[in-house]
């Protein structure tokens, strides 16, 4: 061990179990881009203004978690904590959004940082993978982002995770409700800080974890008796279309994601191995964004999907990824002529598209083929100055354990051959 270790909330993501993040990455990522999304990619950090103005004012995430810095040149930045705004900042920056193509479908996937408790599950550096769809207006493209993730949890093998569903009303019912919420709100008997709360985002005060405040809150109006009848008739057809593309869902009418400018269809995925850290993904329709960003009216909708919390709902299930080896070839040359001729085979495989690796370091027959083992690789290919002298190399099959001598000059093609 050295002098130091990765910070506090964080840690290294290493051989063998980077392979699985990887392709959790890749397993959600794959339905987005068979489905019209485009790759994004912007800044680890923006100005901290883009992201008190498109998370909010009153959200953990601005009040509590970020990750400030100011510049030497006096700019006043901040690590990303989500992607959404960033996502919704870069398109309209690009005017991605008058090309005549709406919606503008894109697909992200990176770090964020939250200054959080660390916790399992919960940690201050952590990996997602979202999407985003710009500038459309359509209960089907709701479903499809739904649809999309559920895909994706399934092709990872997993079961145990559970979609809730919400609307939370647009700017016509939205108001009213928040009036009402406030008003039953004021009468509860809570600390300053949830009654500061209830002055700038009442809905959160729904989403509080504490039994006491559940407990007063048996009695809040709910938003579903205040939607207005174009809310009702939206979120009736993102429903009827998860039902008919045969994806279950639960209602939640307390699913709130606080933020203002969230609007009507909202969701969670949640899992049920995790222990309280259980939201691995959430996401929602957020029409007003675009504009608290200075933006045109941009009705959208999108997703975030916690890559972390997958990998920990996948070991919480058993699920053991299929990954194949990353190896096909090993190569153990007994000897410095070995040693040179079988670089070259292995350079040569490498050319041809096969996944090929050496025993560097003259180690001897034992521990190289520890290696060849450990590297997963089907076929080992082992020369020494007998071989050599006849021309020939070793080919094994790790499967079988079957040994045959090979030409030198036609190992690269039966091994290409062989491999398919
Ligand atoms: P939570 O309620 O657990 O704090 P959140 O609502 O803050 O989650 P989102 O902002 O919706 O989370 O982010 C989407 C996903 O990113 C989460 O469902 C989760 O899988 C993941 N995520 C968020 N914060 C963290 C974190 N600190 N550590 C690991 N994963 C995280
Ligand atoms: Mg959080």
């Amino acid at each position: 061990m050295s002098t130091f270790q990765a910070p506090k909330g964080t840690y290294d993501l290493t051989p063998p179990r980077s392979a699985t993040f990887l392709a959790v990455r890749e397993a959600i990522s794959a339905p987005l881009r068979d489905s019209g999304y485009g790759y994004i990619e912007t800044p680890g950090f923006e100005n901290v203004e883009l992201f008190a103005r498109g998370v909010g004012e009153s959200t953990d995430i601005v009040t509590k978690e970020m990750y400030t810095l100011t510049t030497k040149g006096g700019d006043q930045l901040a690590l990303r904590p989500e992607g959404t705004a960033s996502v919704l900042r870069a398109a309209l920056e690009a005017n991605l959004h008058k090309a005549g193509n709406l919606p503008v479908k894109l697909w992200y996937s990176g770090s964020y940082y939250r200054y959080e408790r660390p916790q399992a599950g919960r940690y201050r550096h952590f990996s997602q993978v979202g999407a985003e769809a710009i500038g459309t207006e359509d209960p089907a493209l709701d479903a499809e982002l739904i649809i999309l993730a559920d895909q994706a949890y399934r092709s990872l093998g997993l079961r145990q995770f559970r979609i809730l569903l919400n609307s939370l009303g647009d700017k016509e019912c939205r108001p009213v409700y928040r009036e009402a919420l406030q008003t039953f709100l004021r009468d509860l008997d809570l600390d300053e800080e949830t009654r500061r709360r209830i002055e700038i985002n009442p809905l959160r005060v729904l989403d509080d974890k504490r039994a006491d405040v559940q407990k007063q809150l048996t009695g809040a109006p709910k938003l579903r008796d205040y939607l207005c009848d174009a809310c009702k008739a939206y979120h009736e057809e993102v429903r009827a279309l998860l039902a008919a593309a045969g994806v279950a869902f639960e209602d939640d009418e307390k699913l709130v994601r606080g933020l203002d400018y969230y609007t009507r269809t909202t969701f969670e995925f949640v899992h049920d191995g995790l222990g309280s850290q259980s939201a691995v993904g959430g996401g929602g329709r957020y029409d007003g964004l675009s504009e608290m960003i200075g933006g045109p009216e941009l009705p959208s909708v999108g997703w975030a999907l916690g890559v972390d919390r997958t990998v920990l709902a996948l070991e919480a299930e058993g699920v053991e990824l299929d990954l194949p080896a990353t190896t096909s070839v090993y190569a153990v040359p007994l000897g410095e002529e070995a040693r040179r001729v079988l670089f070259g085979v292995v350079t040569e495989l490498r050319r041809t598209g096969i996944a090929a690796d050496f025993a560097f370091g003259g180690r001897g027959l034992k521990g190289a083929m520890k290696s060849a083992n450990r590297s997963g690789a089907r076929y080992t290919l082992v020369a020494g100055e007998r071989d050599l002298a006849e021309g020939v190399v070793q080919l094994k099959d790790m499967e079988s354990g079957e040994q045959t001598a090979v030409p030198l000059a036609e190992a690269a093609a039966e091994l290409a051959k062989r491999l398919g």
